[in-house]
């Protein structure tokens, strides 16, 4: 069974102020990556060829943090940070804290498939773009009036939820192709307001991505420090290697206790190596969708 599942982010615009509109606007874009991804498995793609073109989609859109829409840090620049694993062959590639990267999903694949590394940080990994030929653009290119205001009410130290800060509009991508090999990519902003050279754990292996032909493939949002302090995404690989658990059953328990445990809180997507699907989350809502070769398509908000 081949299929994809993506998220563009936990800790959704509360459904109170979502007007009809946005969702509109939220669940087109989600649809076309979904789309664009399985059509790569529908024709006998790789796993890893879908997970980053639907990723790639999602960071050009303006509505999720990541690429165009990613957040602002305290200094008012965009630092993003992404990463993409192969289930094969564990192999893994990251960039983290970088500037002038249009679509870091691409250069996370870069680092995998081009260097000896698993992850290159800020000007280095920008430099190794320059080297590979992808795409650098301005910083004017990530501004959006809606995460500039979305800092400024941070920096003043307004009293807003996760959600209205912007906060977890992360996006990712698992999938399973018609040969069995899992894939999943991640890719964000980070978190509004956050100091300058931090890292989450999108870009880390473990953390926020993981994918093992084994077990399952994993892609998170959230919290990023307490997916890092639970290294999430394998936790969720080992539930399902070592106990036999499903993706539904792993994921569940690797959210409620592993997560919530140390006050976490964002979501997973999970496909396993039976192709099983789970979207697994603590906050209001994720964006999310899934499709897969059963006939499946599904996009939700909460
Ligand atoms: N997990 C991301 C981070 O901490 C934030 C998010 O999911 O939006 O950088």
């Amino acid at each position: 069974m081949f299929g994809i599942a993506i998220h563009g982010g936990a800790g959704v615009i509360s459904r109170a102020s979502m007007t009809p509109e946005s969702e509109a606007a939220y669940r087109r874009d989600l649809e076309s990556a979904l789309d664009a991804g399985y059509a790569v498995l529908a024709r006998g793609g790789s796993g890893l060829d879908a997970v980053t073109t639907a990723v790639r989609i999602l960071e050009d859109s303006p509505l999720f943090n990541a690429g165009r829409g990613a957040v602002f840090n305290h200094e008012g620049i965009n630092e993003l940070d992404a990463s993409i694993m192969d289930g094969k062959d564990l192999q893994a590639g990251a960039v983290a804290g970088v500037r002038h990267v249009r679509n870091p999903v691409l250069l996370a694949r870069a680092v995998m498939e081009d260097s000896p590394h698993v992850m290159l940080t800020g000007t280095g990994a920008e430099e190794f773009a320059l080297e590979r030929g992808v795409e650098l653009v301005p910083r004017s290119y990530f501004f959006t009036e809606r995460r500039w205001n979305q800092l400024e009410r941070a920096r003043k130290g307004d009293r807003l939820s996760a959600a209205d800060l912007g906060y977890y509009g992360t996006v990712g991508a698992v999938a399973r192709d018609q040969q069995g090999n899992l894939a999943a990519a991640t890719s964000t902003g980070g978190m509004t307001n956050k100091r300058w050279g931090r890292v989450g754990d999108s870009p880390v292996i473990g953390a926020g991505n993981y994918a093992d032909n084994r077990s399952c493939a994993v892609s998170a949002t959230g919290s990023g420090e307490y997916f890092i302090r639970s290294v999430l995404a394998h936790e969720i690989a080992a539930l399902i290697r070592h106990r036999g658990l499903d993706a539904a059953t792993a994921a569940r328990e690797a959210v409620s206790q592993s997560l919530a445990g140390i006050g976490g809180d964002g979501g997973v997507i999970v496909i396993d190596h039976a192709g099983r699907i789970a979207m697994e989350f603590n906050t209001e809502g994720m964006f999310r969708g899934a499709r897969d070769a059963s006939g499946r398509r599904e996009v939700s908000i909460y």
